[in-house]
């Protein structure tokens, strides 16, 4: 009889072992994707560093680019523009992306704390979380321009939520901040309003500043052109005027006791350290940034980078401007590199002048240059090119390729040593490591489980009910295993919650690719951590699992749990007229097959994402209450397969309306644009009993049919006199997508119509 330790560790995988088949021997981990890291994802794209994974955790999954944001408020741009879609470009360069908030560090751990999810660990690491406008301590009202991801959105939320109130005046408006930006803003947030809101929309802005002169730090010819220009545009200045309260939601309080209570109030102040830097424990410069060697290497700490606005370099002084975040990027990349590799380190110097262009909103803007400034199209043209070139190095998301040699190498060959049968087994440690930390309740069917371990696990049966089984599993398709873990469990749920059973325990099924005892088990316990999260609500415990060394990341969970023999939803139960709903959009196969080639958009991910952690229990409850005979889930065989299996067992055939299926953001796009998932095909040659209309033979919209799902919806067949009732219960997702009806004499059983 195995251990609990064997029951995580038996079995056998051999084959042929590539490089990429183990895990990482270091991990470089970026926070933040600003400027500088961009840098290095793109350069990970053309020279990955063999035996380390690049890793970047950002709390937005696309990145702004701040030198297009006034140009997008003048309509000079669309929002997409100015985006780097994280997801896509970390997906064509192979770059592990963990979509998070960081809350802390634990620099002697070498470990990394985020919200609601396990903590990230590195070996290098670097910092580039940006800055924020300064406000007035207290009351943060009004809008700051950072995140600028959710500029926009909040800004048009804001001014709908005034216009509102106060239809027919004119908008005042306080643009708090005379640099760079705030200037921009001013000059671009006309068109702006004129664009989205008519000329009926009078505003009136206002540009607030402590200092005596805008554009502090440029030339004052440059100085001179900007005035000349607010002043031509009606945007008044109020210089001097230092905010030091804001009362309520928009009262400004000046420094000379002065009051102003604008409609809206735009932050575009100096930088301030985002309260993150502060709790990172690492040394600061005066203002409280991150302070760093000429090296980008924190003054405090070897192994920890920082860059951008997010940090200063000793002895150095030089403005927070992208400028110096950019050129910042190839010091980074080769000091990461040379640190791996023990090399002495290149050192930064920030260069003494630069360029500046600030967007004037109508296709003109000032240039600032070593004394010389224009104000002039040309300007806006040499802008327009430098931004959109540089943009368009982190625009374009080709399939990433084979990142690693697949050639035999020294690597190889040792883990071609790696025995098999119980040899594959992780060792022992790697439990040891990985189980404690798993943070589950205690439950009281569970007699015998991991607490303390024993070989087997010892369930408590409820009385009259018989035992429920299935086993899900698959391989890695997110490189996030905290994520995988979640997503595993809710898709071994589904197929109890498809027949109406209580799912009471989980047993695991990992194979963890080769690496050392400490890789694998974090691996383990960011795999287990997941499943965790989604089966606490569910009240099921983990109570075992049986776990080996391979070439490839697989997880997943074989569940028990009780059922009424008498009230299962069998597949077979289906009745003459059932309408046939399903609770889930389609389309997870395709998406997932379009993000392996970088070619799913942030968006899409998202909703993807969303869709894919859905638990079907809702579903399930709601259609056990109601009375529902017959249900399944849908998964890797596709809508039309599982379909089909329900109406050979009952005999019956059943007509689908293809106009009717919900399908996920972006998946009939990906269809019509010729991506599939490689199990497609042989699910579409699986269903010879399936008649299409003649009008959609050959149309690529009938491809979501083949579909494969992940943690997919379930397919009901419900008494017509019951689907009002189902639907108002089970929320918007469920969609009637056809119905059941007599059996065919020509062995067709499903029909597939246009309809809508
Ligand atoms: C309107 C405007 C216009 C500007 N125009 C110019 C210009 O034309 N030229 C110029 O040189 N400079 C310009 N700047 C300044 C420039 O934007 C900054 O200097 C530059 O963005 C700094 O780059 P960065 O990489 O340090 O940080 P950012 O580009 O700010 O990137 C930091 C990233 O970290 C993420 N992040 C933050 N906190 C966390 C967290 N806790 N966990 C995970 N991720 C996190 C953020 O979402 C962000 O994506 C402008 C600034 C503004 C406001």
């Amino acid at each position: 009889m195995a251990n609990s330790t064997e029951r995580f560790f038996t079995g056998a995988v051999r084959g042929n072992r590539r490089v990429n088949d183990s895990l990482p021997k270091h991990d470089i981990v970026l926070l933040g994707a600003g400027h500088t890291h961009a840098h290095i994802i793109r350069m990970w794209r053309m020279q990955p560093i063999p035996q380390t994974r690049l890793t970047c955790i950002s709390d937005h999954t696309v990145a702004t680019y701040s030198g297009m944001m006034a140009g997008t408020l003048a309509g000079n741009y669309q929002p997409s523009d100015m985006e780097i879609d994280l997801v896509r470009l970390c997906a064509s360069c192979g770059v592990r992306f963990i979509h998070g908030k960081v809350t802390g560090l634990d620099v002697e751990g070498r470990r990394l704390r985020l919200e609601n999810r396990p903590e990230v660990t590195y070996d290098l690491l670097s910092v580039g979380i940006g800055s924020q406008p300064t406000l007035p301590t207290g009351n943060e009202a009004g809008l700051s321009i950072k995140p600028m991801q959710t500029f926009l959105p909040r800004l048009r939320k804001t001014i709908n939520k005034i216009l509102a109130q106060y239809a027919g005046e004119a908008l005042q408006i306080a643009i708090v901040g005379g640099g760079a930006s705030g200037v921009e803003i001013a000059f671009c947030l006309q068109q702006f309003i004129k664009h989205h809101y008519g000329d009926t929309t009078a505003s009136k802005i206002t540009l607030v500043d402590a200092g005596q002169q805008i554009l502090g730090g440029m030339s004052p010819r440059t100085q001179k052109l900007a005035n000349r220009e607010l002043q031509r545009r009606g945007i008044q200045l109020r210089m001097n005027s230092r905010i030091v309260k804001i009362n309520g939601e928009r009262e400004l309080v000046f420094e000379e006791g002065a009051r102003w209570e604008p409609d809206l109030i735009i932050w575009a102040t100096s930088a301030k350290p985002p309260a993150l830097l502060g709790a990172l424990g690492l040394p600061l410069d005066e203002r409280g940034f991150l302070l760093t060697r000429n090296t980008l290497q924190s003054s405090g700490e070897e192994c920890i980078f920082a860059v951008g606005d997010t940090s200063t370099v000793e002895g150095e002084r030089y403005a927070k401007a992208g400028v110096y975040a950019v050129r910042q990027g190839p010091v980074l990349w080769e000091n990461l590199r040379r640190k791996l590799e023990g090399q002495p380190l290149q050192a930064w110097q920030p260069q003494s002048q630069f360029l500046a262009l600030i967007n004037t909103g109508d296709e003109r803007a000032i240039l600032d240059y070593r004394g010389l400034s224009f104000h002039a199209r040309w300007c806006w043209r040499l802008k327009n090119r430098i931004d959109t070139k540089f943009m368009a190095m982190y625009q374009s998301y080709d399939p990433p390729e084979m990142m690693h040699a697949t050639a035999e190498t020294s690597a190889d060959a040792e883990l071609a040593k790696q025995c098999g049968g119980c040899g594959s087994k992780a060792s022992a440690r790697v439990l040891q490591k990985s189980l404690p930390a798993l943070q589950q309740s205690k439950y009281d069917h569970v007699l015998m489980g991991l607490d303390p371990p024993d070989d087997i696990a010892l369930l408590a049966q409820r009385p009259g009910l018989s035992t429920a089984v299935s086993i899900d599993f698959f391989s890695a398709f997110v490189d996030d295993p905290f994520l995988l873990g979640r997503i595993a469990a809710l898709n071994a749920l589904s197929d109890l919650h498809a027949k109406g059973a209580t799912p009471s325990a989980a047993l695991s099924v990992a194979i963890l690719p080769h690496g050392s005892d400490e890789q694998q088990a974090r691996l383990l316990n960011d795999l287990l951590a997941g499943a965790v999260r989604e089966f606490s609500p569910h009240n099921v415990p983990i109570v075992g699992g049986h776990s080996i060394m391979g070439p490839k990341l697989t997880f997943g969970f074989t569940i028990l749990g009780d059922a009424d023999a008498e009230s299962v939803m069998r597949k077979s139960a289906l009745s003459l007229g059932d309408c046939l709903v399903l609770t889930k959009p389609l389309g997870t196969g395709v998406l997932l097959a379009a993000h392996m080639q970088a070619a799913c958009r942030t968006e899409w991910w998202t909703t993807l994402v969303e869709s894919m952690l859905v638990s079907n229990q809702h579903a399930a409850t709601v259609a056990s209450e109601i009375g529902v005979n017959s249900a399944t889930d849908v998964t890797g065989f596709g809508l039309a397969a599982h379909l089909l299996e329900m109406l050979k067992s009952s005999g019956f055939s059943a007509e689908i309306s293809l106009g009717s299926l919900p399908l996920l953001p972006g998946a009939a796009e990906l269809l019509e644009n010729g991506f599939e998932s490689t199990l497609a095909p042989s699910n579409r040659d699986s269903c010879c009993d399936l008649q299409i209309a003649s009008e959609l033979q050959g149309k690529s919209a009938t491809k979501i049919l083949f579909d494969p799902q992940t943690s997919g919806g379930l397919l009901l067949a419900v008494p017509e006199h019951q689907i009002e009732e189902l639907l108002s219960q089970c929320g918007k997702q469920a969609k009637v997508i056809g119905r059941i009806v007599k059996g065919s004499t020509d062995g067709c059983h499903l029909s597939i119509v246009i309809g809508q």
